[in-house]
């Protein structure tokens, strides 16, 4: 036998029990949830993988850092050294802290997007492309074909489509491009990354038209192991010197703390561009709180700046994406559809080779998603048409091509016999999918409707 298993990089120290629950209990849940994972109660799921956002393990020295907060109104200690290990690790000189993420992605879009202008980026972000639309710009998705394809094994699924952001700044002018921005792994299509390479030649294109580029660093640890396994010549570098050469690339960036850095809240937005940095500033006192803590107690930001630190660890991101990728072989083994290559944070169920009898109408992820729940306890994410909203011109449906459903794990969080069960689960469900019908939406919110639709049973 040459086999050499890994192993998680941390022990337990502390315990959190949870409930058993059975299936009448879990059928009575999710029709009350009005068959959205998003409405169930925390305390009737067994294991949660709906997202990954503010659900990490801290470790403890993170607890220990939570005990030093300085919860000063002005000048808190923890403010300066997050600020410095922002300034060591994204390389970004200018700083603002934010609750989360989409409070960043607020600010930012307020800054630099006027009414009538175009936002591209490498596919869109629920919250990224709501703020940019609601500060009146048009996300156009640049991100290459092969990202809209469940199965194609492209590494860098991420990559942007250099022809099309050319052909686009063609069509409308460099002028009405607010900024091009990237997100790395992009979640929405199935946490892929981009490559270095292909990052590289954007910055090219966009600086010879003197277009801002920005960066959703939320994941970037994860794009940044990638990078390291799967493209020439990185595999002898860092996790920390591949962020910091991902970074070097972008005028700014922002970050939902809740992911890489493994906190329960948090947000940055963080520039080189000094300009920029006076307007962020002058606007996070309005919408956030004191340009040195953002929304934040100082508690918080001290954490963050203890998880900066962990999350370019070599071992940590290897075994984060690592039990991802066991949880995605688990489930191809099981013969169960699944997007490849495996994502960075999460594995995505393809709904549509699931429920192929299942018109997209009658949102075959979300009925996926509660069918999980009522077999095993499992709450996993619809991101599909559902999540996808309506064009806010036409007011139409978009139909994605991805119907998917999202098994995000918790940095930390669950142990490899959980994936086991779950993954068994979700085969049980597989097995019985030809008696599964589909679902109504009874209730559609206007905005990021995903969260609080509802639905029934289709007849
Ligand atoms: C979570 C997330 C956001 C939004 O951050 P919040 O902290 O949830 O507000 C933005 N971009 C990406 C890629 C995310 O995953």
């Amino acid at each position: 036998m040459t086999q050499r298993s890994w192993a998680e990089p941390y022990r337990i120290k502390v315990v959190e029990p949870i409930k058993m629950t059975t299936r009448p209990m879990r059928e009575k849940a999710i029709k009350d949830a009005g068959y959205n994972t998003f409405l169930l109660k925390s305390d009737d799921v067994y294991i949660d993988l709906l997202t990954d956002s503010g659900t990490n393990a801290m470790s403890d020295r993170q607890w220990a850092g939570m005990m030093m907060g300085d919860e000063a109104y002005a000048g808190s200690k923890n403010f300066y050294y997050l600020e410095s290990n922002i300034r060591k690790y994204y390389g970004m000189p200018y700083f603002v802290p934010t609750h989360q993420g989409r409070a960043a992605e607020h600010i930012i879009s307020k800054i630099l997007i006027r009414p009538g202008d175009i936002v591209a980026g490498n596919m869109y972000f629920t919250t990224t492309r709501l703020h940019q639309e609601l500060a009146g710009a048009t996300f156009r998705d640049v991100i290459i074909d092969e990202a809209h394809d469940p199965d194609d094994p492209h590494p860098f699924k991420g990559d942007i489509d250099l022809a099309k952001l050319a052909a686009l700044i063609k069509e409308v002018g460099a002028k009405k491009i607010a900024y091009v921005f990237m997100a790395g792994p992009v979640n929405m299509a199935g946490g892929q990354p981009f490559s270095m390479k292909n990052l590289k030649a954007v910055r090219d294109l966009c600086k010879k038209h003197g277009i801002r580029l920005w960066f959703d660093a939320t994941r970037a640890c994860e794009n940044a192991y990638f990078i390291k396994a799967r493209e020439k010549g990185y595999a002898a570098k860092s996790i920390a010197a591949i962020l910091k050469e991902m970074c070097d690339c972008f005028e700014g960036l922002w970050v939902s703390a809740k992911k890489d850095l493994m906190v329960n809240i948090g947000g940055i937005l963080a520039t080189r561009d000094k300009k920029v940095f006076e307007q962020a500033r002058a606007l996070v006192v309005v919408y956030e709180g004191m340009h040195t803590y953002g929304g934040l107690a100082g508690r918080d930001m001290e954490a963050m700046a203890i998880g900066i630190e962990e999350m370019v660890d070599y071992d940590t991101i290897r075994a984060r994406v690592g039990q991802v990728e066991y949880c995605g072989r688990l489930l191809q083994k099981y013969g169960v559809p699944i997007v490849t290559p495996i994502g960075g944070h999460a594995v995505f169920l393809n709904a549509r080779k699931f429920f192929p009898h299942i018109a997209q109408e009658q949102f075959p992820a979300q009925t996926l998603a509660a069918e999980i729940y009522v077999e095993s306890g499992v709450r996993s994410m619809e991101r599909g048409i559902v999540s996808a909203g309506r064009d806010p011109q036409t007011g139409k449906n978009n139909f994605p091509n991805l119907e998917l459903v999202r098994l995000t794990f918790p940095r930390r969080v669950y142990t490899q016999a959980h994936i086991d069960v779950m993954a068994e689960s979700i085969a049980a469900v597989y097995d019985n999918r030809k008696k599964v019908k589909g679902l109504k939406m009874v209730f559609e919110p206007k905005m990021l409707r995903f969260f609080q639709a509802r639905f029934k049973k289709a007849a």
